[in-house]
């Protein structure tokens, strides 16, 4: 098989050239080039590079591709979420290939993709379905890209394309997927080094120029990362709280016996760039009876004092088998008129795409496949919500 440039970085793509014979003096532009056929334009073909000679992409259609992961399904809700489960080749030869999924969910200011860092996740926070999943590998720098890829793609987002049913028309919306949060599955923070480098790819001004004030990294709390994490690529923070006590917080986030909150909180203060402009974003996912009463929203704000933060509440999303319940709407309203009234704004995250599967935390790769019964069951629970 023709190894696929795409999710490839600038000396890499320089390798490539170089492995076709491209002599070096002329391997800067030709790398300029290709990165605006893939990255800019979308290009799924060597022939569509008009400016780049014939001899050349001869050459380069002879040894590579422009192929994207397969997209084993996809899904759109009813309310226009998508869902793309993507099935990448495994590492090694006899390994099964794993699928990982990236969601879209349009707004009317924007357009959200999450994406997935690795496949399943090491940690096992106790409310997350990703974290109950044995298999476990970090993504490449390229296969995080192709996710943005893949999105645009399936969206009709490069220049000249159709724009899919269902989604703005060009003339509506210059852009679709506007921002990424890598929300999906996997820790990122466990996988340092290919997701900085997929974020200064999809990030890059003449590619996919998706800028680093609209990439917001999520973590349940790798403390020694965050600072490294705002260095080496300047993104947005999130930070999976959850919980405003350690002896609770220990037993729904385990990492959090490693990097307690206090410890945590402190490298949120000195995350590289915080401030009002670029606040941390505070996820709490509500959890009926177990971090909704009224004291833990009084103890929230107070232990957010002095950092720039916003808070997301998030309705905890079912999967089979948890123990968990989303709370009452009565209690997630008491809970966000605490939060609201200590200046924040507007901080009930909406459910989207339920109908799908598409929420946050329920993420799992088919292979793990939910069972006709499972399936059955949350479709049951998305439909009385
Ligand atoms: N590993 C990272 C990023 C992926 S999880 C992290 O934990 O931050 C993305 C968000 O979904 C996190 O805030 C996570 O706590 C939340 N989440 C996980 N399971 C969930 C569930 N069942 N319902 C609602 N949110 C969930
Ligand atoms: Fe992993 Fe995040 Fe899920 Fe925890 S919440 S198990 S860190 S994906």
């Amino acid at each position: 098989m023709k190894r696929s440039l795409i999710g490839l970085d600038r000396a890499q793509l320089a390798q490539a050239l170089a492995e076709i014979g491209v002599p070096e003096h002329a391997r800067k532009m030709r790398v300029s080039q290709l990165w605006h056929w893939i990255y800019f334009r979308g290009a799924r073909d060597f022939d569509e590079m008009s400016n780049v000679s014939k001899d050349i992409r001869a050459q380069l259609a002879e040894t590579f591709s422009l192929d994207r992961p397969e997209v084993a399904v996809e899904q759109v809700s009813n309310d226009g979420t998508r869902k793309w489960l993507i099935r990448l080749p495994a590492e090694t030869a006899g390994e099964k290939p794993h699928d990982v999924e990236a969601v879209y969910i349009p707004e009317s200011d924007r357009g959200t993709l999450c994406i997935s860092s690795q496949v399943g996740c090491t940690l096992s926070c106790t409310f997350c379905h990703t974290g109950t999943q044995r298999l476990v590998r970090n993504l490449t720098a390229a296969e995080i890209v192709s996710q943005v890829m893949i999105a645009r793609d399936r969206l009709g987002e490069w220049p000249g394309a159709t724009r899919a049913e269902g989604t703005a028309a060009e003339g509506e919306a210059p852009r679709l997927v506007t921002n990424i949060v890598f929300m999906g599955m996997g820790e990122p923070l466990y996988n340092f080094d290919h997701v900085t480098n997929a974020i200064s790819i999809i990030a890059d001004g003449e590619g996919i120029g998706i800028g680093k004030r609209r990439i917001t990294v999520s973590t349940s709390g790798v403390v020694p990362e965050i600072g490294r994490l705002g260095d080496a690529s300047g993104t947005m923070l999130a930070i999976s709280l959850h919980a405003v006590r350690d002896e609770l917080r220990d037993e729904i986030i385990p990492l959090n016996r490693k990097y307690p909150i206090k410890v945590l909180l402190d490298a949120c203060r000195n995350y590289p760039g915080v401030s009002n402009a670029r606040r941390i974003t505070f996820e709490y996912v509500m959890l009926k009876g177990v971090n909704d009463s009224e004291k833990d929203a009084r103890d929230l704000v107070r232990l957010l004092k002095g950092i720039p933060a916003k808070i997301n509440l998030i309705p905890f999303n079912p999967w089979p088998g948890t123990k968990y319940e989303c709370s009452d709407w009565d209690t997630i309203e008491r809970f966000s008129e605490i939060v609201f009234k200590a200046g924040y704004a507007s901080p009930v995250r909406k459910p989207r795409g339920r109908d799908i599967l598409a929420a946050c935390g329920q993420l799992k790769s088919e292979t793990q496949k939910l069972s006709a019964r499972e399936r059955m069951a949350l479709r049951a629970m998305a439909m009385t919500d």
